[in-house]
């Protein structure tokens, strides 16, 4: 008894989880995403997976307690998930239509980011606070607040979204949301790039990035720690968005601790300098010390917050 799993649906992959209560992460791996109209097709894969796993246990599915999924999308407090892009559904109860195929219930659904930050407090760098802002650094820029235990949620499913906050009234390219100057546009792994390519094509110092077929953040940061004069520019100058952002949502949820995760955060001690540095500069003085920390989940961070919703039963805060 006092078992879970806990589900991350990503845009390329479905990660799964089985979780014991007690002993925490028993087992994991990873499905291709199916894509579609709607999610039957691929709640049936999940189950299927499910249900190999725990034939080949000898588990039966009556000690599960229930099972925690993440989607990338928002999520309403009805359960309602809003159009995930990525995948291709419109709005949809996940939740519900997961229960009736899997035939467990309950079946929590969260936010990808949100779900993320609820791992990263129940089992990661949270677990000594009671309050945290979670930033997700990967293709785009996700976020989540945790408030006493349970994901701050908002009427529509959008609080804690901080890779669409407005950074840059003035900026003529669009964002994946349709809207302009989002967060998301200069510090995600795809804006950082962008950011690198435009200023590799206006200046003419010499760096180490312009002998790159194909350009990633990674490439980027690890110029920058190797001391390449551009890739600094480039690594302040998304440190900068990414610490405004951050001072920004902390006026709004004052969180005990902030979570840099996603892969771009592999960057590790350098981004987080940088960005602490950012973060004080746009801040009050009594507030300027708040603790800052790097994910110590990666790219789990989703499975140990699905098996959390599961183990507390119940996502968001009242
Ligand atoms: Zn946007």
């Amino acid at each position: 008894m006092e078992n879970c799993f806990g589900i991350d649906i990503g845009g390329t992959t479905v990660k799964i989880g089985f979780f014991s209560r007690e002993k925490g992460l028993l087992e994991k791996w990873e499905i291709p995403t199916r894509k579609g109209p709607e999610p039957t097709a691929l709640l049936k894969d999940i189950h299927g997976e499910m249900a190999d796993f725990l034939k080949r246990s000898g588990i039966p599915w009556e000690e599960l307690e229930g099972v925690g999924m993440t989607a990338p999308g928002p999520v309403t407090e009805d359960g309602c998930l809003r159009g995930t892009v990525n995948i291709g559904w419109g709005d949809v109860f996940l939740g519900k239509e997961a229960a009736e195929i899997f035939g467990v219930s309950p079946v929590f659904v969260g936010n990808d980011a949100r779900v993320a930050a609820l791992g990263e407090y129940t089992y990661g760098a949270g677990k000594e606070t009671d309050s945290l802002l979670m930033v997700t650094l990967g293709t785009g820029v996700g976020g989540g607040i945790i408030l006493n235990g349970r994901i701050l949620n908002g009427v529509t499913g959008t609080a804690g979204e901080i890779g669409h906050m407005t950074m840059n009234p003035f900026e003529i390219l669009p964002c994946s949301c349709g809207k302009k100057g989002c967060l998301e546009q200069y510090a995600s792994a795809k804006g950082m790039v962008r950011v690198a390519q435009d200023m590799l094509s206006r200046w003419k110092k010499p760096s180490a990035l312009r002998s790159f077929g194909t350009l990633t953040a990674k490439d980027i940061w690890d110029a920058a720690k190797n001391g390449d004069a551009l890739a600094l520019e480039v690594a302040e100058y998304v440190s900068r968005f990414l610490g405004m952002g951050i001072a920004n949502a902390c006026y709004i949820a004052d969180p005990a601790l902030v979570v840099l995760g996603g892969g771009v955060s592999k960057a590790g001690q350098i981004l987080l300098d940088m960005v602490r540095q950012s973060y004080a500069q746009n801040v009050f003085a009594h507030c300027r010390d708040r603790k800052f920390a790097l994910s110590a989940l990666w790219n789990d961070a989703g499975i140990y917050g699905a098996a959390a919703m599961v183990f507390q039963q119940g996502t968001f805060c009242d």
